[in-house]
């Protein structure tokens, strides 16, 4: 496995690759990798010729008031994982690299009124984070010249914002969302599980728990205002402050008032000091989905 520092090294050796005909897939993460981002890699390796991986935990994503410098970093941990996975090549800039001094240029998501996808659920609560995921994420992209990168469904949020980003900016790569990887008992896998005291990591797994019992209970027809309240109680009281728990329109994000077509349940909330989401997908009056 190559490893590249350099921005401009990487975007030498993709535009290599490129020329040598190869299909590239690529994985952006911020690290202290587990399952859910080695799906992804593996994926990424089943699909293309040549895939590439980047860690970099980027400033411009976090609030000043979150985990950004506590951020857990086990780098030499993350690149033998990658390595157990047959990743091409590992990409790890550090900010100078990217945000070198007089950078003044980001990506403006959701101005009012017209990008729905920016004005509820974690935008509210997290104010300039997907501005600062999607301005990294453009720069990562053209740095690794993927035919196709691959997200996570995990952030269900922000895979709607760089697929419209994408589309938005004909950005020359398909976006590939993969299937959120759970524990056992059904938490979805995060690096901030890291985080969780083993008290906290049993309470954790009422996050999953809630909001497949609200699949459950909108797909076979009851009540969704009864089954939604439901929820918000049972989460609220199991959680530590809980942000949101809404149904949306899976496309639009907005939230349901009445269930209909592909709808998202998604939540987000504290478990100790520990901020986590999470998402079920919901089809109402048609076949069960897991
Ligand atoms: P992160 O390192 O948290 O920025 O995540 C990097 C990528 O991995 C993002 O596209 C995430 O959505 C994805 N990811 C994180 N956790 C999971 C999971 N449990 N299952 C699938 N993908 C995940």
């Amino acid at each position: 496995m190559k490893v590249v520092r350099s921005p401009k090294t990487f975007q030498a050796l993709m535009e290599k690759k490129r020329l040598e005909g190869k299909l590239i897939g690529f994985v952006p993460t911020m690290g202290a990798l587990h399952e859910g981002h080695l799906s992804l890699v593996n994926t990424a390796k089943k699909e293309n010729d040549f895939t590439a991986v980047s860690i970099f935990v980027n400033p411009l994503q976090f609030g000043p008031r979150e985990d950004f410098k506590k951020y857990p970093r086990p780098l030499s941990q993350d690149a033998a994982l990658l390595k157990s996975v047959k990743a091409d090549c590992l990409f790890i800039p550090d900010a100078a690299g990217l945000y070198p001094d007089g950078f003044q240029t980001h990506i403006a998501v959701g101005t009012e009124g017209s990008f729905g996808l920016t004005k509820g659920l974690c935008a509210k609560f997290r104010p300039g984070h997907f501005e600062g995921v999607a301005t990294v994420v453009a720069k990562l992209l053209n740095l690794a010249k993927a035919h196709r990168a691959y997200f996570g469904a995990k952030d269900f949020q922000q895979a709607a914002v760089i697929g419209r980003m994408v589309r938005d900016l004909d950005l020359d790569v398909k976006i590939r969302v993969c299937p959120i990887v759970r524990e056992k008992d059904g938490l979805a896998m995060s690096s901030r599980n890291r985080y969780l005291t083993p008290d906290n990591r049993r309470r954790a797994v009422m996050i999953s728990k809630t909001l497949f019992e609200l699949k459950r209970a909108v797909e076979q027809g009851k009540s969704f205002n009864l089954a939604l309240s439901a929820a918000r109680k049972k989460l609220s009281r199991h959680s530590d402050k809980m942000d949101y728990l809404e149904v949306v329109d899976s496309g639009t994000l907005e939230p349901v008032r009445r269930p209909q077509g592909p709808m998202t349940a998604v939540a987000a909330c504290f478990i100790g000091g520990t901020r986590l989401i999470d998402n079920v997908s919901i089809r109402a009056g048609g076949k069960l989905r897991k």
